[in-house]
Parts: C-alpha cells; structure tokens; sequence
C-alpha cells in the first residue's frame, strides 16, 4: 500500500459486532472477566484499551514499525523513553531541542542522577565526541524546535550501533509523511500527537514508536505502571486526524514552502530558517533523508524584538499562540513562550534570539497567509 492510501485504510477492519467504519470509543476503565483469570485481552485501561490499541497500531505502522506504545502527551512520551535509563547514565541530546524537553532534563532529570551534554547534532561528530562510557541515550530532534536544524540520522545512527548507545529521535516536526527516522537506524521515533498528527488543535497527546521488542516490553511496563496514557475519545480524535494527515501534510509544506521565499525575499527580514531554501544551511541533509519540509519556519527582522513584537501583535489570520502543527496557522514568540525555560544566555549561544518569530504555517490558501504577514510586515 502506498502512504497515502496506508495513512486512511490503517486499523480500519469493520467493527465485527456492528460494522461500524471507525472503531468505536471504549471508554471504559475496566472489563468484565468470564471467570477468573480469563479476559478477553483487555483487564483494566491503564494498561490497554481497544481505542488505544488501534491508535497504537496504526501510528506504528505509519513510521514503518511493529510496537507504539502511547502517551497522555509529548512531554510523557519522552519521560516514557527516559525511564529507561538508569541513576549515574548520561545522555547526549540536540541542543535545539524543545523547551520543555530540556526543562526536563535539566530541572527534573538532573535531580535523579541523569547526566546531560547538548550539542549541535547537525555535526554528527560533535555526538560521537560527546560519547562517555556511561552514555546510554542519543536523543535528537530534527527539524528542531525553533532553529529548524537537521540532523543526518544515517550518520549518528552509525555512531549510535558504532558505540552500543540507545538511538531515539524525537519526530514531531517532520512526521512519517516526510520522514521514517527507524529507516536510518533509530530505536525509537517519538511523536507529540498534540501536533501534525491529530492535527486540530483538539488534544494533548504522545507516542513511542519502535521496532524492538525488548524496548516494547520495557515501554509497555513504563506505560502501564506510571499510567500517563491518553483517555479513548482522545485516541479516537487522533485517529480521525490521521486520515487527512498525508493530504494536510502536503498542504503544510507547499504553502510553507511560499511563505518562507516570500519571507526571504522580505526587505525588512533578516533571516529565515526554513530546510526547503537552498539557504538553509542542512538543506542537502534535508532533501536526502526527507520527502518534504514540513510546515515549520523561523525567521529574524532587521527591526530586532521591537518589529518582532509588532509583527506578532499585528497578525489577524495567524493566531499568536504556543503549539504547532494544526490546520490553522499559528505565530509563537518562543523567548517568551515556548523555549520561555531556556536560560537567556543558553538561547543566545543557540542562536534562539529573543527576536525570532516561529510560524506553524497552516492549510489555508497560501495568498491568504502571505497578505496577512504582509501587512503585519508593514506595521514595523
Ligand atoms: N517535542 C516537540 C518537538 C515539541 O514541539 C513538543 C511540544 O511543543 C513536545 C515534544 C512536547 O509535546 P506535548 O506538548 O504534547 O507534551
């Protein structure tokens, strides 16, 4: 099956009771048993759920895996890898990575005897010099949140069987529509759901992905023991989503695609970040290991933090809001909001300056969402 037929078709099997096209919501906290010791695969909702089940099916299915295990969001799906580990294990970890992943690990990880180094994973040597004998976890982001920066996931995949170190990538921002990172040798792919892929603004939500067993087995244990698992109506939602997420995905990207040249072009723009320029700096990176570049873009005014703010204040069809990845375009100021737990001088030595502008770009018409940067431009 092509992706674009796997993406609507997957878990679709008719309800065997009554037909029914979409799996129907089992929000139940618990089930019956026949007689005791004899379930009919399910005992209590906090370890699985039917709903849950298919949604897991079908999300590791799309990134060409056997075992999703899922999560009540983004942030627990990570906790979920992490748990994995050990008191005294040391990870090494994107330096772009979203705020609130390194709000985890450097104000709660690092309190249980986890070690952190961040490096700029888009110079894969940079990951294996970074290598300690305790180094258990390589977690890379790519694209990055806010940065957009691109990791080659073939060459720290090799560093990561090279050294026997765990691989796993956080793929929220590309999505298995644009990129498979198990293809280039990851252990685990981690997903926000929140974003691209229930796609509407409508839920929090997490998953881990993976095509090992032994890591099944032990995520599974993580998930059902510590119990942050997404409530059936949710997984019902993101099912839904998911049906439409090749066809929004390629809307994402084409209309991403023209707002970021438009931005380029700009007179008053500095920069922009966006992989699918030929400005990027990890374009050919990008173009290798991805079918598209996604709908994420940053970008810098000459103006600095005075214009940014106008233009963020005067926008009237993007919604100036925190999260990504919906059908409606959305402008984030992340110094403030998103990355707003990043240390100001650790955002600056990232180059996160307090004057960048993130757009999650959406599925409207693309002249639409240019007119409106266009005369918040004119504001500055
Ligand atoms: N990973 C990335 C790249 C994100 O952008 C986010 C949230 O913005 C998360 C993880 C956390 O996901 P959630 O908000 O669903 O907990």
């Amino acid at each position: 099956m092509k992706f674009d037929t796997k993406v609507v078709q997957a878990g679709t099997e008719p309800d065997p009771t009554t037909g029914s096209i979409l799996p129907p919501v089992y929000q139940t906290a618990t089930y019956v048993l026949e007689e005791v010791g004899q379930d009919k695969g399910f005992d209590y909702t906090r370890s699985s759920n039917p709903t849950r089940q298919v949604m897991e099916e079908i999300l590791a299915e799309l990134d060409g895996g056997q075992f999703g295990i899922a999560f009540a969001s983004g942030m627990s799906a990570v906790d979920g890898v992490l748990k994995l580990l050990k008191a005294g294990d040391h990870v090494i970890c994107s330096d772009d990575v979203y705020g609130g992943v390194s709000r985890y690990f450097n104000q709660i990880l690092v309190n249980y005897d986890l070690h952190f180094t961040y490096v700029d994973s888009s110079i894969p040597t940079n990951v294996e010099n970074a290598i300690q004998p305790k180094t258990k976890l390589i977690w890379i982001e790519t694209p990055t949140n806010p940065l957009l920066k691109i990791t080659d996931l073939e060459a720290v995949g090799e560093i990561a069987k090279k050294h026997n170190i765990l691989f796993g990538v956080d793929s929220t921002f590309a999505t298995p529509v644009f990129l498979r990172p198990m293809e280039f040798g990851a252990d685990l792919v981690m997903h926000s759901t929140t974003k691209y892929l229930s796609g509407h603004n409508q839920l929090i939500g997490g998953v881990v992905i993976t095509n090992r067993e032994d890591l099944f087995e032990k995520l599974k244990f993580i998930q059902k023991t510590i119990g942050a698992v997404p409530g059936p109506f949710d997984c019902w939602l993101t099912i839904l989503g998911l049906k439409t997420l090749d066809i929004r995905m390629k809307k994402h990207f084409s209309n991403a695609q023209a707002v970021a040249e438009y931005l380029e072009a700009h007179p008053k723009v500095f920069r922009v970040a966006y992989p699918g320029l030929p400005s990027h700096p990890c374009h050919a990176i990008a173009k290798k290991q991805m079918s598209g570049y996604s709908g994420m873009i940053s970008f810098e005014l000459i103006g600095g933090i005075p214009a940014a703010k106008i233009v963020m204040n005067s926008v009237q069809l993007a919604k100036l809001a925190e999260s990504l990845g919906s059908v409606e375009t959305m402008i984030t100021h992340p110094a403030t909001m998103t990355h707003a737990d990043v240390p100001k001088k650790e955002r600056d030595a990232r180059g996160l300056t307090d004057g960048l502008v993130r757009i999650s770009v959406g599925i409207e018409n693309h002249k639409d969402i240019i007119a409106d940067l266009k005369q918040a431009l004119e504001q500055t």
